[in-house]
């Protein structure tokens, strides 16, 4: 690491890295449209360092440039039922604690738009989403609210876009200047007090308990604990209302009104328990890549036909972290725009559930546990009862 590396939460030098992983694809859901485009695809690596002054967790060897996120990029999620459950359970949530009806509300990093067309759609607001990556014609049916999208990053130059509601859903952790991000957000808002903020990122907590390396990857360069989350929105002058977990605690949310205490950082004090975490996570972690290591070694040696379900981040950072060569013969996804496209970095094929049907797979590796019985019931429409493995 550089010594001169600060922490880009609070500023301070107290950094120490914990878990490395070198020559990681630089990106992990944008479209691979060949084999050696997704083989060959910009690589870059992995040093996550923690922060003992304010639990913040960052790759210190992060390089922006390495990333586009074009409108290749495929990051929704919107094609899974259980996904699609939780989606409209936390709008209906959002709308019925902050009153959002008749309301302005900006998305920032709206990804193809969704969720913003859901919060429109269910409390009958206007909407104005924020992000390069989104494709017009791609929400189902025009919402019958006013929603604008604009196709760049959301920043200063866009200050003057009002809202009583602003939300940011697994944005902030693709950000590395989290300080200065917040700190944007902040001054659009100046002294509109009656103003909310909801932001989720991934919870870093249950990353390190699991030991899910997994869960750690290129674009993902800022990693946040409720305490961390919660200390950076207080250092910009946000009264943290609420932090909670969701989905299986794979979620930090976090609700906050602008306000002045810089109080509420010494609130939701969880460092002691982060300092143990990584510990335990630098210890047990090698461990846990060797035993699956073994698994992906003998499915290759004993000639199962192998399978992953879900090609998204996770699958890059399980394959490109275990790197053992053709265990898997493909990858398998519910998103349609994926099918026939390439998994970054290692670069199998992107098929569709029933492909499933001929290739008759001996084992599903499926790469996020919530989808479980969602899948296990695809399988069973398909009438296969393969081995599954979840991690
Ligand atoms: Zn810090």
């Amino acid at each position: 690491m550089n010594d001169k590396a600060l922490c880009r939460s609070c500023g301070s030098q107290d950094l120490e890295i914990f878990y490395e992983v070198g020559d990681v694809p630089a990106h992990s859901v944008l479209l691979m449209p060949t084999r050696d485009t997704a083989v060959s695809y910009p690589r870059g690596d992995i040093a996550l360092a923690f922060c003992s002054n304010c639990g913040f967790i960052a790759n210190v060897a992060f390089d922006p440039c390495l990333l586009e996120y074009s409108q290749q990029y495929e990051e929704t999620q919107g094609f899974s039922p259980t996904y699609g459950a939780f989606a409209r359970r936390l709008a209906a949530h959002l709308i019925s604690r902050y009153d959002l009806h008749d309301r302005d509300i900006i998305e920032i990093g709206c990804g193809k738009g969704e969720f913003l067309a859901l919060l429109c759609e269910i409390g009958g607001n206007r909407g104005v989403g924020f992000d390069p990556s989104y494709v017009e014609g791609r929400l189902n049916g025009a919402t019958r609210h006013p929603v604008t999208f604009i196709k760049d990053y959301y920043s200063e130059k866009y200050a003057d876009y009002h809202a009583d509601f602003f939300c940011c859903r697994m944005t902030l952790e693709h950000i590395q200047n989290v300080d200065e991000f917040v700190g944007i957000v902040r001054r659009a808002i100046g002294q509109r007090k009656d103003t909310t903020i909801f932001f989720q990122v991934p919870n870093v907590s249950r990353i390190l308990r699991d030991l899910a390396f997994w869960d750690i990857y290129y674009e993902h360069c800022s990693y946040f604990s409720v305490g961390s989350l919660a200390r950076l929105f207080a250092r910009h002058a946000f009264d943290v209302l609420d932090v909670w977990t969701d989905y299986d605690d794979q979620y930090l949310m976090l609700e906050a009104v602008p306000g002045c205490a810089t109080s509420a950082e010494e609130q939701r004090d969880d460092i002691l328990d982060l300092a143990r975490d990584v510990i335990t996570f630098q210890r047990n972690c090698p461990a846990k890549i060797s035993k699956w290591k073994e698994q992906l070694r003998s499915i290759r040696e004993s000639h199962q036909r192998a399978v992953i379900w879900g090609s998204g981040s996770k699958a890059v950072a399980f394959l490109t972290t275990l790197r053992v060569e053709r265990a898997i013969g493909y990858v398998v996804d519910i998103n349609p725009h994926r099918h026939g496209t390439f998994l970054a970095g290692t670069g199998e094929l992107i098929v569709p559930p029933s492909f499933l049907k001929e290739y008759r797979p001996d084992v599903v590796i499926i790469m996020n546990a919530v989808y479980r019985d969602e899948i296990g019931k695809a399988l069973d429409e398909l009438d296969l009862s393969p081995r599954i493995l979840t991690l």
